[in-house]
């Protein structure tokens, strides 16, 4: 039914396979609703009508679009779908961070975090952050990641399957609808390296932007360092900014650390970063974790200020937590977090040579707020509950 509603679009049936023969609107964006409101016969701007009741207006079903007139909605509704991922556990930490597991409709499971302005008053080290009125929400883009870097929860699970357009929006829409609030800014920082879902991710910054009153500027993407989709970044001349998890300007500690390092290597990863600096002229972000003993020395502060000659940069320092789930690995066992006064010593040491540097608050540790590790549990505790339910039945057999 629906495909020859589509016939003449050919290209946008290629891009959106029918599923369960009802096309899923959400996910798409403003001209891609437009096409499908001619596609039906009906006036362009009902794609707009449409693009604002599902990203603006949160609708989830046709019913509630009062302003669409009714025999409109009535072929919406036999022809699509307004698919939503489940808000399964919400946590909530001491400092107010709050952690989402989302069900996706093949059962699968994501997290986002929503860390809360007030971390950064309580943070003695986040005294600077930039904007102390903002709601971040960290958003995932894969279900687990196939990069496997040695101190990162969602690595070890392995990697499961990309996220759609759709499934990214709606961790924003859901945690909208749960707290209320509206979301200031967004870093695709959750499970997943987004870079490696670069088409969706991209899509899904277009419909944000355009629909959902989150500017650009105030969207970073983070990357552990994929040179090709850094390069195209620059090429496509895109808004949002840009983070890069760095954590060492040494090869042979970053290859321990990231394993992706060996095929992109320091070299290649700055000369890029340097082409995206100078093609976009926005600053980008490098995050380094401190672990001590490792990527703490001397050495360490000296290769940060070249690096930061080289190009204008921000420096986020985040303090190490040691993720459980990774622990049975055998470089995990050897990363130790850097003392809290070596910290500061690393950080103010960049300070006095005028570089822009961050700590990263500690937020949600309570509740396992690193990416992955929410997910982790409760698949384990599903574990746990299956075999305790195969054991029982198979006492019950005997
Ligand atoms: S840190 Fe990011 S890229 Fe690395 S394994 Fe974790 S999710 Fe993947």
């Amino acid at each position: 039914m629906f495909n020859i509603f589509l016939q003449p679009y050919q290209p946008f049936i290629k891009l959106y396979p029918l599923e369960m023969n009802k096309l899923n609107l959400k996910g798409l964006t403003l001209q891609e609703l437009e096409n499908y409101a001619l596609s039906i016969g009906e006036k362009k701007f009902r794609g707009k009508q449409l693009f604002d009741w599902l990203y603006n207006k949160e609708a989830t079903s046709f019913a509630e679009m009062s302003s669409i007139a009714k025999p409109f909605r009535d072929k919406l509704t036999e022809n699509c779908i307004i698919n939503s991922i489940e808000v399964i556990d919400i946590r909530e930490s001491s400092d107010g961070t709050k952690k989402f597991l989302f069900e996706l409709e093949d059962g699968k499971r994501i997290e986002s975090v929503l860390i809360p302005p007030r971390t950064a008053f309580e943070n003695p080290w986040a005294r600077e952050e930039e904007d102390q009125k903002r709601l971040t929400l960290c958003v995932s883009t894969q279900v687990g990641c196939p990069l496997d870097c040695k101190f990162c929860a969602t690595g070890s699970m392995g990697f499961l399957r990309n996220l759609t357009t759709g499934e990214i929006i709606d961790q924003i829409l859901q945690v909208k609808k749960y707290t209320g609030k509206r979301i200031s800014n967004l870093v695709y920082m959750g499970m997943g390296e987004p870079l490696l879902n670069y088409d969706r991710v991209m899509k899904s910054i277009e419909i944000i932007t355009t629909g959902m009153n989150i500017a650009a500027r105030r969207i970073t993407v983070s990357t552990v360092g994929l040179v090709p989709e850094i390069r195209r970044m620059a090429e496509e001349n895109r808004k949002n900014k840009l983070a890069i998890s760095l954590h060492s300007l040494d090869d042979n500690i970053r290859t321990q650390l990231l394993p992706i390092a060996k095929k992109y290597g320091i070299e290649e990863l700055i000369n890029t970063v340097y082409y995206y600096y100078k093609k976009v002229k926005r600053r980008p972000t490098f995050e380094y974790i401190l672990f001590d003993g490792l990527n703490d020395r001397s050495k360490d502060v000296q290769n940060l200020i070249k690096l930061s000659r080289r190009i204008p940069c921000k420096i986020n320092i985040i303090p190490y937590h040691k993720v459980k789930s990774t622990q049975h690995l055998m470089i995990n066992s050897m990363l130790r977090p850097t003392p809290k006064d070596r910290i500061e010593r690393f950080v103010q040491k960049l300070r006095d040579a005028h570089i822009s540097v961050f700590v990263r608050s500690s937020a949600g540790e309570d509740i396992d707020a690193a990416c992955g590790q929410l997910v982790i549990k409760e698949e384990r505790r599903k574990l746990k509950r299956n075999a305790s339910i195969v054991k029982h039945s198979k006492v019950e057999i005997e």
